[in-house]
């Protein structure tokens, strides 16, 4: 007779406290061990950061939350603030958004130049630094208050209204952000950012500053696992759609020129910061956020990828 295979999204098969408990300890281990990956020091504030943290959130759309470890200990969420600004631009700018910026990988580093003089300064993806400045010039171009609206966002999404940008790292990335400055000007030049670029740059640095953590995270991205409809407040943020196209570009573009290897370890889409976050969406299951803030040579968090990968590989809870 032929067997029936078992259903990997059904999660009451799983005990997740027992499992994030696993993982937490083998993490331990290889901390203890010394290996926990490189502190992005291009920013000076980001050097500061203790280099044995972990953390890890998983919030399923029944609601339950499961952590372990420093999952409520907050840090700047750096790129992953690409996936909660592309999904402001895209509600005020529509589906021209991608006719600024496209969907695919770049196979360069996130914060390359060298793409946009072939491509007439339009990035390759919303989620490269070029392609994250065009999506803050729009955001610009629709909110009279830009910041202002984006914090109300993520307090909403997250449920922490407490959350704000992380003053000291805002100076640090206003310093040390030549790369930036340098993108913005060149995509201005093709006259594909339409604001001024110093305060397209001040939204672009101020929302890789804002400091939350990984419980804040995972709820922040629960729309994205169910199918537009944040679990924090109830409503529909986007569409069904939309939020199945966020996820597809997370996929193939979410963390840096190493989102080859992270589907075939991982499976499931994600968005990476240098602070050394990683959101990941089970679509119609749960989300999950892992902080450890050693990184590997690709800039995504070495032990928080770690985490993911024991975490699909021990539920199936992949998209594959
Ligand atoms: N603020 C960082 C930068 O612009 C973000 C990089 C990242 O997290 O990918 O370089």
């Amino acid at each position: 007779m032929r067997k029936i295979p078992h259903n990997p999204y059904d999660l009451g098969r799983h005990d997740l406290p027992a499992l994030l408990a696993e993982i937490h300890d083998d993490v331990r281990e290889r901390i203890a061990s010394g290996r926990f990956g490189t502190l992005a020091d291009y920013i000076p504030a980001l050097a500061d950061t203790p280099s044995d943290r972990f953390g890890m959130a998983a919030l399923t759309l029944d609601g339950d939350l499961h952590t372990v470890g420093d999952a409520c200990e907050p840090f700047p969420i750096q790129s992953v603030s690409k996936v909660h600004s592309l999904t402001m631009a895209l509600e005020a700018e529509g589906d021209d958004l991608w006719k600024r910026v496209g969907r695919e990988p770049s196979g360069d580093p996130f914060n390359s130049l060298v793409q946009l003089e072939h491509e007439h300064g339009i990035p390759r993806n919303p989620f490269i630094n070029a392609g994250a400045i065009v999506v803050a010039d729009m955001i610009l171009s629709h909110h009279a208050d830009p910041l202002d609206d984006l914090l109300a966002f993520m307090r909403a999404r997250s449920g922490n209204a407490a959350l704000d940008v992380d003053c000291s790292v805002l100076d640090s990335e206003r310093g040390a952000g030549f790369r930036n400055v340098a993108l913005a000007n060149f995509i201005r030049s093709f006259d594909n950012i339409h604001n001024d670029v110093a305060k397209v740059l001040e939204l672009y640095f101020a929302q890789c500053s804002l400091r939350m953590n990984c419980v804040d995270l995972a709820r922040s991205v629960s729309y994205l696992a169910d199918r537009g409809r944040c679990l924090v407040t109830g409503e529909q943020i986007i569409s069904a759609e939309r939020a199945t196209r966020i996820n597809a570009v997370m996929m193939t573009c979410g963390t840096y020129d190493a989102a080859g290897e992270f589907a075939f370890h991982v499976g499931l889409p994600a968005k990476s910061g240098v602070g050394g976050a990683i959101v990941a969406v089970v679509p119609h299951v749960m989300t999950l956020c892992v902080w450890s803030p050693g990184l590997d040579d690709k800039g995504n968090s070495l032990l928080g990828g770690y985490a993911l990968h024991r975490f699909t590989r021990k539920t199936g809870l992949s998209v594959f």
